[in-house]
């Protein structure tokens, strides 16, 4: 029987870094795998093959499409006959996943880490570590690292298959559905809601929350509604789905809406409600493993379950469902295993809704920091007061900057506007080290860049922007 250092169970955001990590620490690892595309192995899990990279592969390429339909005539540039060529884009998309997942395999054999293809199964203890089944065969290991990450949750009365997809179908569509349904105004549903409609389609979203995006900032949150519903998505809050049927030639949904009845015929229905672990196949039952009351591994501060040498990060463990979280999980445990000082910041952890305007924050909002004792103060400016911005021709939105009222440290950013998923980035760097709003105003931005726009909101906040 092969025997292992660490065996890592998933090859997605948190299994592979925890691999590549693992044996960078001279630990000889394996990382188990059971994802296929096209019947074949693609490491990466759903991040990877059916997540971020193709959403934001397809994000990227319907933004062009509307640029050239609808904005490029501002910049004095006219383009007669612009056509979707649907195929292509889904193979670029397509490319663009056999690139990153080949490039997971890459580093896996530069770093020596052995790929195992198939389910990974806890079988039982052996010699302090354990015996796990891949396939037809066992494999031993003395650290096993769970990473089998998410899968979407089901609404019970439509579940996936024909015309109700899930994220995956949602980015495989060979045709642009003319009508299609969302339900859920989440991540997902803007996100893929926003693809169909630069395309063509007509989107309704479906919420069952009386509001838009409650994690969010309200003013980031009302500031984005306002440009998707502009952009031609329609959204209804408060919403009961009461019956859903896929007809074979589209899904009838029946909802409640302010006490009344509608339905409504859509070509396609994505769900979009959230996600659940991914325990499948993993024998927990059998060796004890213990899961909390909704399916999530349990573990204590530093990634341990209950079994002695097992370990769990990513989705499976919950929290915030963000590949970027997993992988700093995958880090953290891995260091831990091998003595040293792994630890994940969760109060810094960057989140970004990839609309168009891009939607970004870290740390607490206005209404968090107040509930959690702080007296602060906040700066705010607006992409309109930039000439980077102006010269882009996209000047929605703002950066608002929430900090202490009396030490002036840093406990928030939040951003809805051109390109601040890149520059939610420096706001998270500032954080990270505990800075203050003097700090980031104090620091030099280059002009022309829309970083300048940071730059303001930290000025904000003692009242002393510049350009607005
Ligand atoms: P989500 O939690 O972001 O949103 C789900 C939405 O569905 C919520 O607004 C919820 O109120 C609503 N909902 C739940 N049940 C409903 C019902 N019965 N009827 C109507 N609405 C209902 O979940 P998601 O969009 O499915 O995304 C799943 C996970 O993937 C999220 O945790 C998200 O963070 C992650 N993700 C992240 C990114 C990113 O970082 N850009 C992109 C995609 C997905």
């Amino acid at each position: 029987m092969d025997t292992y250092d660490v065996l890592v169970i998933g090859g997605g955001p948190a299994g592979y870094v925890a691999a590549i990590r693992a044996a960078q620490l001279g630990l000889k690892t394996a990382c188990v795998d059971a994802f296929e595309r096209n019947g074949k192995a693609s490491l990466g899990g759903t991040c990877l093959n059916v997540g971020c990279i193709p959403s934001k592969a397809m994000l990227d390429s319907s933004e062009r499409f509307e640029m050239v339909q609808h904005e490029l005539s501002d910049h004095g540039i006219d383009v007669a006959g612009a056509t979707l060529n649907l195929a292509r884009m889904l193979a670029r998309k397509d490319a663009v996943v056999d690139k990153m997942s080949g490039g997971v395999s890459f580093l896996f054999k530069k770093n020596k880490v052995t790929s195992l293809h198939g389910l990974g199964r806890l079988v039982r203890q052996d010699q302090g570590g354990w015996v796990v089944a891949v396939g037809g065969t066992e494999v031993a290991a003395k650290h096993v690292i769970i990473a089998t990450g998410s899968n979407p949750r089901e609404l019970p009365i439509a579940p996936f298959g024909g015309n109700v997809l899930d994220n995956a179908g949602a980015l495989a569509l060979t045709e642009v559905p003319a009508r299609l349904g969302v339900i859920g105004a989440g991540v997902i549903g803007v996100e893929l809601g926003s693809v169909w409609r630069r395309l063509g389609a007509q989107v309704t979203v479906l919420e069952a929350l009386p509001g838009f995006l409650s994690a969010a900032d309200p003013a980031v949150a009302r500031e984005a509604l306002k440009q998707l519903q502009k952009q031609g998505l329609d959204f209804h809050f408060s919403v009961r789905i009461e019956t859903v049927e896929d007809t074979g030639a589209g899904v009838r949904v029946v909802y409640t809406e302010k006490d009344q009845q509608v339905t409504v015929e859509f070509d396609k229905l994505i769900v979009a409600i959230g996600r659940v672990p991914n325990t499948r196949g993993l024998g927990a039952e059998d060796v004890g493993l213990e899961l909390d009351e909704r399916g999530f591994v349990r573990t204590d501060a530093h990634y341990r379950t209950n079994l002695p040498n097992v370990y769990a990060v990513g989705d499976v463990i919950g929290g915030a469902m963000l590949a970027h979280k997993a992988e700093e999980e995958g880090v953290a445990v891995v260091e831990l295993i091998a003595g040293q000082a792994g630890h994940v910041n969760y109060d810094v952890v960057p989140w970004v809704i990839y609309t168009s305007p891009e939607i970004a924050w870290a740390g607490m909002t206005e209404a968090q920091a107040k509930e959690r004792g702080h007296d602060v103060k906040v700066g705010q400016f607006p992409f309109s007061a930039n000439g980077r911005a102006a010269g882009h021709n996209d000047t929605r939105g703002f950066v608002k900057v929430v900090a202490d009222a009396a030490s002036d440290r840093i406990l928030g950013v939040h951003m809805v506007g051109p390109n601040v998923s890149e520059l939610i980035g420096e706001a998270v760097a500032v954080m990270e080290f505990a800075g203050s709003s003097e700090d980031l105003a104090r620091i030099v931005h280059a002009h022309p860049t829309l970083s300048e726009v940071v730059k303001e909101a930290a000025l904000g906040v003692e009242k002393r922007t510049i350009h607005a």
